[in-house]
């Protein structure tokens, strides 16, 4: 597809963590509070104030290491990052550099039947920056400093991605396990999981990298693809024209779907990195490794296999019921519930999952709040599953007991909608059909099989849509062949 070139990506992560506080301070790190209410001298960088790291954030860190396979490192270190921006009012942001806090792992991603491992080159902490705002006031820009000294994981992979697929899987994986960790909300339109991706492309065979270009401004995985995407075939064009690429940052503008310059891509040194003088190197003994991963939540790759071992599950759904530990969980109190495994697998997927992408009720990874709660909707695929009602009326119930608590039996009971299984009722009902059907009834005998559909839908007709169509069927064929 590249003409030749092989596609090399790596993703860079920031994810917010969800800790009651910042990482340096007590300050509260929940988003969406009033501008500037969330700080204090330490996270505003006054002088003569001193950090003192959050235990909880450095717990989290620990968890998101262990979950991807990383080693966890006993002796760590934090580092100063110096630059000068408006949202960062210290003047360096306290990252960690030569001594990462997690190291090594990897995730396994299956892009269209084929498994790959990405590997991680390192996970650490770092103090996220304030937020310039340049559209609110028309004087000039104004800053919020909330978000300052948030506690975000810098989550690096190598460069081991070959195709904007590639990127756009170990994206959902690495969401979905942060997820299940329950230590961030993966929500990237608000910027709680952030992601920059550096891509290069090389002659098919070539050993070494080609010059590297960094992605900035993705706010969905799609858009991941589509940069990646737009990048790869612009240097691809530019190396076939003769044309030498620049190591730089560009920038993702999704109303034009292409990438453009943003400035020449700094290095490393430019950025003065020298080790955090107010924080002590951070230790994290065995025991403490050993409690946290003692503590860890089933990850959705053994969940999916579970999923297909214990309950008979397609790959297919047990990785989409899977991917959200919401809808795992939805799922398996349905099962609890009395539900079959695999008619609760399709209500879910076919009805529910589509309620709530209609009435919004979806926040990045997180279902606020369900519109039937899972032992309902498990009463009303019982319902289906004993016969007493069909599918077309379950799914004709199922918008009038959204948001309510209404047993579906009791609504069956209570508009006698139960189907109609009374022998003697159907067959009158079978035998008026072809009646006032003749026509048909000669079609069908002459061996126009299609037309049986036309004489179900009459019996259904008269039935009020509360036959079982399978039975209809029988009658009806009974009824012809005699
Ligand atoms: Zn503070």
């Amino acid at each position: 597809m590249l003409d030749g070139y092989e596609a090399v990506i790596g993703l860079e992560v920031h994810a917010e963590l969800l800790t009651a506080s910042k990482i340096f301070c007590g300050c509260s790190a929940r988003f969406g509070a009033p501008p500037n209410t969330n700080v204090c001298p330490v996270c505003l960088g006054m002088p003569g104030v001193l950090p003192v790291l959050n235990r909880r954030v450095v717990e989290f860190a620990i968890r998101a290491g262990l979950a991807t396979g990383c080693t966890i490192a006993e002796h760590s270190r934090f580092a100063r990052k110096n630059y000068f921006y408006p949202d960062l009012s210290k003047g360096y942001q306290i990252s960690m550099y030569e001594q990462p806090l997690c190291v090594g792992g990897g995730l396994d991603v299956v892009v269209e039947g084929v498994a790959r491992r990405i590997g991680l080159t390192r996970i650490h902490m770092e103090e996220d920056t304030g937020k310039n705002i340049h559209d609110a006031h028309a004087a000039g820009s104004l800053v919020d400093f909330n978000r300052g000294g948030v506690p975000l994981l810098e989550i690096v992979s190598e460069p081991d991605m070959r195709s904007p697929a590639e990127a756009g899987a170990y994206l959902r994986a690495l969401r979905s396990i942060l997820q299940y960790l329950e230590i961030c909300d993966g929500n990237m339109e608000e910027g709680s999981f952030r992601c920059d991706a550096n891509c290069s492309v090389r002659r098919i065979g070539d050993r070494t990298l080609g010059t590297k270009v960094e992605i900035k401004n993705m706010n969905s995985f799609r858009n991941v693809e589509r940069a990646v995407d737009f990048e790869l075939a612009r240097q691809v064009q530019a190396l076939q024209q003769g044309e030498a690429l620049h190591q730089e940052t560009r920038l993702w503008d999704p109303d034009r779907s292409e990438t453009r310059s943003m400035r020449s891509k700094e290095s490393a040194h430019d950025y003065r990195y020298f080790p955090e003088p107010d924080l002590r190197p951070l230790v994290v003994d065995a025991a403490w490794v050993d409690a946290v991963r003692a503590a860890l939540p089933e990850l959705p790759p053994a969940r999916r296999q579970r999923f297909e071992a214990a309950h008979g599950l397609s790959a297919y759904d047990a990785d989409v019921l899977t991917q959200r530990k919401d809808v795992a969980d939805y799922f398996e109190a349905m099962v609890a519930a009395g539900a079959g495994a695999k008619d609760a697998a399709n209500w879910i997927t076919t009805e529910l999952l589509r309620i709530v992408r209609e009435q919004k009720l979806d926040d990045a990874l997180v279902i606020r709040e369900w519109p039937i709660a899972p032992t309902r909707l498990a009463a009303l695929a019982r319902l289906v599953e004993g016969g007493t009602i069909n599918r077309n009326t379950a799914k004709g119930l199922l918008p009038r007991l959204l948001g309510t608590d209404v047993d579906p039996a009791a609504l069956v009971a209570a508009e006698g909608l139960a189907q109609v299984s009374d022998r003697d009722a159907l067959d009158r009902a079978v035998r008026d059909v072809l009646a006032r059907h003749p026509e048909q009834v000669e079609q069908f005998r002459s061996g126009k099989e299609k037309v049986l559909g036309f004489l179900v839908g009459q019996v259904m007709k008269t039935t009020g849509g509360k036959a079982n169509p399978q039975v209809v069927q029988q009658l009806l064929r009974a009824a012809l062949s005699s």
